[in-house]
């Protein structure tokens, strides 16, 4: 296979966050409490059993993560290391086999490597979504863990996940359902925390919202989490501060933004609850941050039937969030040094 080939003829810059077929994808199959040989199909299909527990019971675990082309043509990956981590946390919650790491790279790599002409190029704003994914396949009515899995990783080339966005402002709508119970599954990215979002999000939208925002489902009070996306708040006494709970998914993206504040911005970082009604007048800059939506600077937010302003001034963006997002965005595309050693680069 010539990875060298021509990039797809794709007007890159008009990507939004959507599945484009690209040419290969990489799967393997655990049988028998063995991981078997890997291959790399051009069928975008999976046939899977009518009974397969991924379908019924929601046992699957998913990852999403990016690769970046930067200026020098290299092809970078954002803290991979840590997408195989968290992938096996949800893994070993769900009674699901562990992926082992070298694996789980080479998975990677082999999928970016492959589908070389949809990277897209080097200042066009867009970049290849990655999704690994590991699903309980396999015939199995009665509820228990799964006998056979399948992990599979495609990619798409994506532009911004928020229409509209680069740095692009943001409303988020204060949801009256719930996402997920203090020891549920919500620090877990798995499909079992997301269908019943749908509604969620369907409500925010019909406010004129982006997304649904979700406060603490015990008391209602506490910040969780948008529903794609973690909270991070720059408070007017200068201290970025992110949200603590046990149900909030753990983002590589707020952890690296948090670290960027402290290290590089010389900023007082925080992670403890945040109610939302007593401490909103508290707020300077809101930003809802992951791997998809990089750094939305959140405007306005909608609760107790009214929309509450973050910035006073109008819809603008701040300077934290701005300083935050530049430097992000900087390093992933190798445009600012890697002080922290996070970038993996994908040999082509
Ligand atoms: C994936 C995800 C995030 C962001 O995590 P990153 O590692 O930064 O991409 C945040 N919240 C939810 C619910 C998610 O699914």
């Amino acid at each position: 296979m010539n990875k060298k080939l021509a990039k797809k003829d794709l007007n890159w810059a008009e990507l939004g966050f959507q599945y484009l077929r690209t040419d290969f994808r990489y799967s393997c199959s655990f049988i028998n409490g063995e991981w078997q040989p890997s291959t790399m199909l051009q069928d975008e299909n999976l046939v899977v059993h009518e009974g397969a527990p991924a379908l019924h019971y929601a046992q699957q675990c998913f990852e999403g993560m990016k690769a970046q082309t930067a200026e020098d043509g290299s092809i970078l990956l954002f803290r991979p290391e840590l997408n195989y981590e968290r992938m096996n946390q949800a893994a070993a919650r769900l009674l699901m086999p562990e992926i082992p790491a070298l694996m789980f790279l080479d998975a990677i790599e082999s999928t970016v490597q492959a589908n070389y002409a949809w990277i897209p190029p080097y200042g066009t704003g867009a970049s290849l979504y990655i999704r690994p994914m590991l699903i309980g396949v396999g015939e199995n009515l009665g509820l228990q863990p799964a006998r056979r899995y399948d992990f599979r990783v495609f990619v798409s080339p994506v532009g911004p996940y928020y229409s509209g966005a680069g740095l692009g402002v943001i409303n988020l709508a204060v949801s009256n359902l719930d996402r997920a119970a203090p020891r549920g599954t919500g620090s877990f990215k798995i499909g079992a925390n997301y269908a019943g979002g749908l509604m969620a999000t369907r409500m925010a939208k019909d406010l004129g919202a982006s997304e649904a925002l979700y406060l603490d489902a015990a008391e209602g009070r506490f910040i969780d989490e948008a529903g794609s996306a973690n909270i991070i708040i720059s408070m007017k006494d200068g201290t970025l501060v992110s949200p603590a709970s046990h149900a909030i998914l753990p983002g590589i993206t707020r952890r690296s933004l948090m670290t960027i504040a402290e290290v590089q911005l010389g900023l007082n970082t925080e992670q403890r609850p945040v109610e939302l009604r007593t401490e909103f007048e508290s707020f300077d800059e809101m930003g809802a941050c992951g791997t998809a939506a990089v750094l939305s600077p959140v405007g306005q937010i909608w609760y107790d039937r009214a929309w509450h302003n973050v910035y006073k001034d109008g819809q603008t963006v701040g300077p934290v969030m701005q300083k935050l997002y530049d430097t992000l965005v900087g390093i992933q595309k190798g445009e600012l040094e890697d002080t922290f050693g996070w970038l993996h680069e994908v040999s082509i």
